[in-house]
């Protein structure tokens, strides 16, 4: 009985952590200007089962993309035994649904399988991080907490895996010697590998293992679940609606802002009248200082982030030995979100005033505009949307645009043309020319 009142309290407790956790994230997402996307349903569903679901962008790197894969769909798939061991824990019984017989046995012997599959793609993945140090992960905006990070995820996996294939091993044994309370239902192929190991142990040991398995297990997802939101594993829930949200336009079509649209009008068309909210509209920020100036959709790609770097491995602007990474730009958006809501109260972030005391003005303008950070991105995050944002609040607001860029303003303005002759002259090469001709 008290294990399971344990057990009943360690649940609620995580569960109701989780939630506090989503709120904030939630309340953190909904700083951004609001705007509406609910156009084309349809090809936003199938957008979101190609990408999130299938995982298709992460396949245009095979190794890495199909050992996701084995961790994504193992890990998903391990954990429908969480609904029985959830309820086992609730009830005090074991193996509830052992009832189903065979069926039960295949079940648990995919598991297995899959269990197996998430221990050995982790390990290559610690391996790459660690060992093989492959570029992407040792970038300057890798810092210990991002690295960190996720070793933490990829140990945590393989633990968690290991426990399930331990408790399997011990549990098979323990029926075969009938002990009370272990129901029969057989071995697994994969951990009855193992029985050989365990064969010689006491029974009391083989019960102390078993138990020990199950409670790590279920007390490690448990932990595990209240780290995600800390960390760029709340990718696992958030890149499924992000998919979902993402701009249809033509990438890098820049949206019109409303306020220099309603000025346009006013000027050009003498029929136009702005609407009520219009006139009654707040002052208006052009571009964006802050991360309340970017859109919710904006501040949600930056909580799915999963630093994977494949952005900033194709950045021209990174491979050339320019200062901007597109990854740091997002998790830049992040750190100021933690911050701003409390999560985050590093050293570092509370003299950071707005986004600019993150992202510097050589950052911005090292951008190309090419959007490789977004086509490769494999949860569909936009970090040019960002750029654009803050470089159009660098020239509209601030005017702290780089000099070539003022004189190029400038030449348009004057000349009607980035360049700086004057109209007048612009024939003169055509009249050199003819007389060159004529001569
Ligand atoms: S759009 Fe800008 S940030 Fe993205 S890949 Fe191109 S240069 Fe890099
Ligand atoms: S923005 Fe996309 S590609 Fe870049 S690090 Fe984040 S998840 Fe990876």
């Amino acid at each position: 009985m008290i294990p399971n009142i344990i057990f009943i309290v360690f649940l609620l407790f995580a569960i109701l952590f989780f939630y506090r956790n989503v709120r904030i994230i939630t309340r953190s997402i909904n700083l951004g200007k609001d705007i509406k996307i609910k156009d084309k349903k349809l090809k936003r569903w199938k957008l979101m089962f190609r990408v999130a679901v299938f995982q298709s962008k992460m396949v245009s790197r095979p190794i890495s993309g199909i050992l996701h894969i084995f961790v994504y769909v193992g890990f998903i798939i391990v954990n429908f035994e969480m609904l029985e061991i959830i309820i086992d824990g609730i009830w005090g019984s074991h193996r509830l649904f052992s009832f189903t017989g065979p069926i039960y046995t295949i079940l648990i012997s995919t598991f297995e399988f899959f269990a197996l599959s998430v221990i050995i793609a982790c390990i290559i993945f610690l391996a790459r991080r660690n060992l093989f140090k492959v570029k992407r992960f040792w970038n300057k905006e890798m810092t210990l907490w991002p690295r960190s990070d996720a070793a933490i995820i990829l140990i945590t996996e393989v633990f968690l895996m290991s426990a399930i294939i331990i408790m399997n091993a011990s549990d098979s044994i323990l029926q075969e010697r009938a002990v009370d309370h272990y129901v029969k239902v057989g071995s697994f192929p994969l951990s009855s590998l193992f029985i050989p190991l365990f064969d010689g142990l006491s029974t009391g040991t083989l019960i102390f293992l078993e138990r020990f398995g199950w409670w790590f297990h279920i007390i490690g997802v448990l932990i595990f679940l209240n780290y995600i939101p800390y960390s760029k594993h709340f990718h696992v829930f958030l890149s499924f609606p992000n998919v979902y949200y993402t701009r249809l336009e033509p990438k890098a079509q820049m949206s019109n802002m409303p306020s220099v649209t309603k000025e346009v009008k006013l000027m050009l068309d003498e029929s136009f009248e702005p609407q009520q909210d219009e006139e009654n509209a707040e002052e208006i920020t052009f571009g964006a200082k802050d991360v309340k100036d970017l859109t919710w959709k904006n501040l949600m790609d930056s909580y799915t982030c999963t630093e994977c770097g494949r952005c900033t491995s194709r950045c021209p602007a990174t491979i050339t030995g320019k200062k901007l990474s597109p990854r740091k730009i997002i998790m830049d958006v992040r750190d100021r979100l933690e911050f701003l809501s409390k999560r985050n109260t590093r050293k570092g972030l509370i003299n950071k005033k707005d986004l600019f005391d993150f992202i510097t003005q050589e950052e911005l303008w090292a951008c190309t505009t090419c959007n490789a950070c977004a086509i490769e991105c494999p949860v569909n995050i936009e970090p040019l949307a960002i750029i654009f944002e803050m470089r159009r609040y660098s020239v509209l607001e601030d005017a702290a645009a780089p000099a070539p860029i003022n004189v190029m303003f400038t030449n348009i303005e004057n000349n009607g043309a980035p360049w700086q002759f004057s109209p007048e002259d612009r024939m003169l090469w055509a009249e050199e020319l003819y007389l060159r001709v004529c001569l």
